[in-house]
């Protein structure tokens, strides 16, 4: 018996259709569960929390897609996603003892979840950092690999300096340093005599694209369970009282192909910029590009810099998911974060200098050269085939 048991994901819905991160998150906290009871002759399980308004009928598909339990506050109140009513509802549920009964009879020390999961994209963001400070324990962002092991440990501060084997940890490992190293994270309890301290759960946003679902399985079996969570007046203060969801002007989606540009244009911005424009009118294409474009890192006209560099735009992990039949990778270095937003597309060309650079491996054709030389051939050659194409039509 322990305080601590059992990986709650938080799930993601758009007005009740589930958001595919959080089928990943599911599928992914299954493999680690089932290794995990394997390994140490447990029975946690994986618990998904529903929250919204008319939403339980979505609970049997979570349990398809490898939850355990689902445990679905379903209210009028949590139609729409608010961050300070949503945080209240999950550390609440977290807390909770009675329910946990509901599916696991012996949790009977029950404290809090050993693991917690939410998405690491813009409600997830936001939710895992309040809720984990609602529940006073630790969050590690932008997850894309987790392993659960036991692993020795000496700290100063944590251990008082002594090695001390951590059973159990969550491995949470977070690309930093533009995407080509990793950090891992891991969320200690102080075994230090003068301070100790647990913290539980060890919790993490994961990044959407990352893991793969289970295979859905109609025959898969779960408890579902009812909470009907209580609110103050003071909680409900910020009232939604209608949504529009506005449409971005950028249409990845009907284009068959897209040019996108990173800070390979750094030399010459403005006019690697208008060739990339060129290209990509030629051949019909919508623009992309990095994320750090949209910060507006180099100084160039008004009207590149508002049309171009900017959010809408952005392909990775923070941004857009596009899977074209044709992506152009120019002056991109290939950080996972990107590379998890394009590499569904059919046919990828990446124009870069550099052979190391990791876009190398992510395309099918890779130019090795300098946009300001390479894109001018490929006009030439493009304006060249034109009447060809044009008398095939
Ligand atoms: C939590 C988090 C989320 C992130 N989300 C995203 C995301 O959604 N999307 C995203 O893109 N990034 C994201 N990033 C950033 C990511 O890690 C990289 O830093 C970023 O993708 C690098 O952008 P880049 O390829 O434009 O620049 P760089 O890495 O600087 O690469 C520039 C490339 O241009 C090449 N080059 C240089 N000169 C030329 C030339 N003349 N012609 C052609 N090529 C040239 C270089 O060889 C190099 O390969 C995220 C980072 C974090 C930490």
């Amino acid at each position: 018996m322990t305080k601590y048991e059992h990986l709650y994901v938080i799930i993601e819905h758009e007005e009740g259709k589930i958001v595919p991160v959080s089928l990943e998150m599911l599928g992914e906290a299954r493999r680690l569960m089932d290794d995990y009871n394997r390994r140490y002759a447990a029975n946690e399980k994986v618990v998904a929390i529903l929250l919204g308004s008319g939403v339980r009928a979505i609970s049997d598909e979570l349990i398809q897609y490898g939850a355990d339990a689902v445990i679905c506050a379903d209210h009028p109140e949590l139609r729409y996603s608010r961050n300070p009513v949503d945080t209240k509802v999950i550390s609440q549920i977290a807390l909770d003892r009675s329910l946990v009964l509901k599916f696991s009879s012996t949790s009977t020390e029950f404290e809090r979840p050993r693991y917690m999961f939410f998405a690491a994209d813009s409600i997830g963001r936001q939710l895992s950092s309040t809720v984990m400070t609602q529940l006073d324990s630790g969050l590690a962002s932008d997850i894309n690999k987790l392993v659960i092991g036991d692993l020795e440990i000496r700290h100063e501060h944590k251990t008082k300096g002594q090695p001390i084997v951590y059973e159990r940890t969550l491995e949470m490992y977070r690309p930093d340093f533009s995407g080509f190293l990793w950090t891992t994270i891991l969320c200690l309890d102080n075994r230090n005599p003068a301070i100790t301290r647990d913290y539980y759960p060890q919790a993490c946003s994961i990044i959407p694209g990352v893991f793969q679902p289970i295979e859905h399985d109609a025959s898969r079996k779960g408890v579902i369970l009812d909470y009907s969570p209580s609110f103050d007046p003071a909680d409900l203060k910020v009232k939604v009282l209608s949504r529009r969801i506005s449409k971005s002007a950028v249409d990845y989606d009907s284009r068959k192909a897209v040019v996108s540009f990173g800070r390979g244009i750094k030399d010459a911005p403005e006019e690697n910029i208008k060739l990339v424009v060129e290209l990509a009118r030629e051949i019909d294409a919508e623009i992309g590009v990095s994320l750090p474009i949209s910060k507006k890192p180099y100084p160039v006209s008004e009207s590149l810099s508002s049309s171009y560099m900017v959010p809408d735009r952005v392909i990775g992990t923070s941004g857009r998911k596009v899977m074209p039949l044709l992506y152009i990778a120019i002056g991109i270095s290939g950080a996972m974060q990107h590379i998890a937003g394009m590499k569904e597309s059919g046919y990828v060309i990446a124009i870069n200098p550099d052979p190391e650079s990791p876009m190398k491996d992510e395309c099918d054709i890779f130019v090795k050269g300098r946009m300001e030389d390479v894109i001018p051939l490929l006009l030439d050659e493009l304006h060249a085939l034109k009447p060809v194409m044009e008398a095939r039509k």
